[in-house]
């Protein structure tokens, strides 16, 4: 089983290059982005996570947890998992080692995807333009980047610890990244 944490601020090129991981590896991506934008549509819940993505900030721990914990167990019999976007606290890496063990499902790697702070908000200015997304915007990057240096950061320190921290160049183009994530997976696998 292949199990990664794709790591990085937002607009490294996480979503990107974890579907392109997913695809070659079949891997289920799960992308805590992506899943609570599913969620939009649903009612009260849905408009408390918008009020927290609008803003750039997080939404609760025990949120997210138990909505990337039902997601694993509906995917269980996968080959492996790609985690996108997640965890992004420390609460929330603890859970996870918590639930790995109980799973006995082994963390394989976090690939940590380095870009500076400009080059990143760059590529959000960009992507906004396609994007349709309402936290694409300058006001909501600044703080995304504020509580990605004050709250998710701090999980460099924790994976390093454990001996599970890649970091990548995220600069070069797409299928640079991606060739030499792919050459990092050979041999780690
Ligand atoms: P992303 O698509 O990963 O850039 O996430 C967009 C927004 O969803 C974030 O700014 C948060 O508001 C929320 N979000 C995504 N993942 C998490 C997470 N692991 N913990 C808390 N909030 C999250």
């Amino acid at each position: 089983m292949l199990n990664l944490i794709i790591f990085g601020a937002p607009g490294a090129g996480k979503g990107t290059q974890a579907e392109l991981i997913a695809k070659k590896y079949k891997l289920t991506h799960l992308s805590s982005g992506d899943l609570l934008r599913q969620e939009l549509e649903n009612g009260a819940l849905g408009k408390k996570i918008k009020r927290y993505q609008d803003s750039g900030r997080l939404v609760p721990d025990s949120l997210i947890i138990e909505m990337m914990e039902n997601a694993v167990i509906k995917k269980i019999k996968s080959a492996g998992f790609i985690f996108d976007g997640y965890p992004r606290t420390i609460r929330q890496a603890e859970a996870l080692t918590k639930f790995f063990k109980n799973k006995k499902i082994q963390l394989t790697a976090v690939l940590n995807l380095q870009l500076t702070e400009k080059e990143a908000e760059k590529r959000i200015l960009l992507r906004s333009q396609v994007s349709g997304r309402s936290d694409d915007n300058i006001k909501t990057i600044k703080n995304r980047f504020k509580v990605y240096r004050a709250q998710t950061a701090p999980l460099l320190k924790y994976y390093r610890t454990q001996e599970k921290l890649i970091t990548i160049d995220g600069r070069p183009a797409i299928k640079d990244v991606f060739k030499e994530i792919s050459a990092i997976i050979k041999e780690i696998k």
